[in-house]
């Protein structure tokens, strides 16, 4: 009798878990229909974001690059990118026609973590003294002294209001970045104070974001390339519009008939996107609450948390986890990559799975079909991810008229020549480009979404590093120097 009750009860609260997830399942549903009426949200939220300033919780953002690097860029220049886990310093030194790019030194180190939440002055002296390290390190071994001031490309991966290409305020801080002094504040300008303090000198040539130096790489190796994508610790996209759809800016903008936007796709909204508990509960308890919704459904700095929090809840439910580790509360315990890891766990027994749930969450030993269910969690929690991120980018490609509605007969997504054309994105951030089963759901989804006959013209196009040398190669092409001059 007793056993019998403890089967009973065991079946009883394997079923609870087993309600958390359906719930969960349900929740996230990603139906190609859903996913459509995303793409449309996406599409209505650009056109009003470009109308008026605040017109939408997607910023659209000028950038004042109305050139993309074309491959004549000749020269020495560097490049500082900021804004992810990693801060880079780079130089490239560039050939002009046919030679492109000759060398590229990159020098990539870790963010202090207290510096992110510090005074912009700290914050700002870091980057410059390691510049300066990093340029008089390259100088000892070059054979000649440069002549003339060096040029900068500065990404900066946050939301900026450009007032230049060069420069340019920080709206709000996004990610793990909270340097309260520097919102509101010119961010060329901190840099070129913090410059002058160290004893550097360098022109910030350009001022942009990393979606922006990402389309600036894809653009230089395949002239195809409309737009970029990062799906990283945060996301975001940008693109290049035409000047007379920019309405909000009509008039001011009097250049070459395009410019890139940056959406900050991020703080995208729409009551269309599937929302479970979970998302409202990351969503409070964020130092950011009510913004970048979109950022905390897709991107790497939260979905290890998000699954993290279903397995609280069913940990709670039952004692299938054992008793309820105090780990399990503590928020972002579980990092994305851990999570991709489980996922990817194809070892009979599901090793890996029950090595990070020991080591990362302090959960011992559970039977194979817990930790089958944990892999199950975060499937479903990437999968919505990727197919909203897919939907983001169809919503582009049907702002610009390259997703072939109504039939691959019309709209500009045929050339000149009537035959269908390329349209390229290019595509960087650690869950593309290293989280297999994203990627997979991500190319699905978008497949599903434009249909088979469409989607063989969209490329995604990995192009990584471009933050770092798609910022060099904008701040070439923007250079003082005339673009054929060398140095
Ligand atoms: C920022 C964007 C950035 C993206 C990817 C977001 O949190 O707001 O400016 O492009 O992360 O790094
Ligand atoms: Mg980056």
């Amino acid at each position: 009798a007793i056993l019998v009750g403890k089967r009973v009860r065991s079946r009883r609260k394997w079923r609870r878990v087993v309600g958390v997830l359906r719930d969960l399942e349900e929740a996230c549903e990603t139906s190609v229909g859903r996913l459509r009426q995303v793409v449309d949200a996406m599409a209505v939220e650009m056109h009003a974001g470009l109308a008026s300033e605040g017109g939408s919780k997607l910023k659209m953002l000028l950038t004042f690059v109305d050139k993309l690097p074309n491959g004549s860029e000749r020269g020495k220049y560097y490049a500082l990118d900021l804004g992810g886990t990693n801060f880079r310093v780079l130089q490239i030194q560039l050939g002009g026609k046919t030679s492109s790019i000759l060398s590229c030194d990159v020098e990539r180190q870790p963010i202090p973590q207290d510096l992110m939440t510090s005074t912009s002055e700290d914050l700002f002296d870091f980057i410059a003294s390691s510049l300066k390290q990093f340029v008089e390190r390259e100088a000892q071994n070059s054979e000649f002294s440069p002549v003339k001031r060096r040029e900068l490309g500065f990404t900066f991966s946050f939301p900026v209001k450009q007032t230049s290409v060069s420069s340019g305020i920080l709206i709000k801080w996004t990610k793990r970045f909270s340097v309260k002094d520097m919102v509101g504040k010119d961010v060329s300008e901190c840099l070129q104070h913090a410059m002058t303090r160290n004893g550097l000198d360098m022109r910030v040539a350009v001022l942009v974001n990393d979606t922006v130096g990402t389309l600036a790489l894809g653009h230089y190796n395949d002239p195809d390339t409309v737009a970029a994508v990062i799906i990283g610790t945060g996301t975001n996209a940008c693109y290049l519009e035409r000047t007379d759809a920019i309405i909000k800016c009509q008039g001011l903008l009097t250049t070459s008939g395009g410019m890139v936007v940056n959406m900050e796709w991020g703080n995208f909204w729409s009551s269309h996107l599937p929302r479970t508990s979970y998302d409202i509960d990351l969503d409070g308890d964020s130092p950011n609450p009510n913004d970048q919704g979109f950022e905390k459904m897709i991107s790497g700095m939260y979905l290890g948390d998000i699954v993290r929090r279903v397995i609280l809840r069913m940990s709670q439910e039952s004692d299938i986890f054992g008793p309820v580790s105090s780990r399990l509360s503590m928020p972002f315990i579980l990092s994305t990559p851990s999570m991709a890891d489980m996922h990817a766990d194809e070892s009979p027994e599901l090793m890996e799975v029950a090595r990070i749930l020991k080591e990362d969450l302090q959960i011992p030993d559970v039977p194979l079909k817990v930790r089958k269910l944990v892999v199950k969690v975060c499937d479903v929690v990437t999968r919505r991810a990727a197919r909203l991120a897919a939907a983001g980018i169809v919503g582009i490609l049907k702002k610009i008229g390259r997703d072939g509605s109504g039939g691959v007969a019309s709209g500009r997504s045929r050339g000149s020549d009537g035959k269908m054309r390329r349209t390229v994105v290019a595509m960087d951030g650690s869950l593309y480009t290293r989280y297999t089963m994203f990627k997979e759901y991500l190319h699905e989804a978008l497949c599903e979404i434009l249909g088979e006959e469409v989607a063989q013209y969209v490329i995604l196009k990995v192009t990584e590093d471009g933050s770092g040398i798609g910022a060099a190669l904008l701040a070439a092409s923007h250079s003082s120097h005339s673009s054929s001059s060398s140095s």
